[in-house]
């Protein structure tokens, strides 16, 4: 049901306010050349990581879903030379493209990704003190939205900004789905948000090249 007018209005956003780069383009093309699934966020999207990264003055940033790394370069760029990303996969295949995408936007030295699933990932970095994050992205397997949100909470400080995507699927999540993990998954995740105390939050829906969807944003306060 993806209306063509999404793409037109995304193709004339994108052209004018977050045009590509050879680091970017390439970082698409290699994912797609490798064959991993066309899942980024969309450029316009990637470039909404990316301010709200900047208004955020993010130093340490976490993501939780690396695919190719196209969103990682949009989030690390927001980094100042110091700063620091970690993200995290669990394809050890989707790594590799990721880490020379990574390294071909020049951002080798600030990133560094992880191969693992993101729940044994998550643990070891509280143990590290590798916290607080200043902007946490998670953007993986959508079952495991509520652990995430609870990670996130764990590695932030109050001022740490929490961005979860795809949280609409096509309008799905309105209405419970038994059988579909990534709606029920994406459910749990609303409902621990909105009875959390340290969080503040909302949601919206997007449409555009990727169909309906949304992010929910979440603002630690305690
Ligand atoms: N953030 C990326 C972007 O916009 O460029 C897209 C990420 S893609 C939607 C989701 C990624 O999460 C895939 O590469 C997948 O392999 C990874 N993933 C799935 N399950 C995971 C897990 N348990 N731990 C870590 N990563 C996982």
């Amino acid at each position: 049901q993806a209306n063509p007018a999404w793409s037109e209005v995304d193709h004339y956003i994108t052209e004018l306010l977050a045009p590509a780069d050879e680091a970017l383009t390439g970082a698409l093309a290699a994912s797609t050349a490798a064959g991993l699934p066309e899942i980024a966020v969309a450029p316009n999207q990637g470039k909404l990581l990316h301010l709200l990264a900047a208004a955020q003055g993010a130093r340490n940033i976490l993501e939780i879903g690396t695919l190719g790394g196209y969103s990682t370069i949009w989030l690390a760029r927001a980094l100042p030379a110091d700063g620091r990303l970690i993200t995290l996969e669990y394809d050890p295949a989707h790594a590799d493209v990721a880490r020379a995408n990574i390294a071909r936007a020049g951002l080798d030295k600030l990133v560094e990704v992880r191969t693992g699933a993101a729940l044994d990932s998550l643990p070891r970095l509280e143990e590290e003190g590798a916290g607080p994050f200043d902007l946490v992205f998670v953007d993986a397997d959508k079952v495991n939205n509520p652990r995430y949100v609870e990670w996130a909470l764990k590695l932030s400080r109050p001022g740490t900004l929490i961005i979860v995507d795809n949280v609409v699927r096509g309008g799905k999540v309105a209405t419970a789905h038994p059988d579909d993990p990534a709606i029920t998954g994406t459910r749990e995740m609303f409902e621990l948000v909105a009875r959390e105390p340290r969080l503040d939050a909302t949601a919206f829906q997007t449409v555009g090249t990727k169909g309906h969807d949304g992010l929910l944003l979440a603002r630690v306060v305690g």
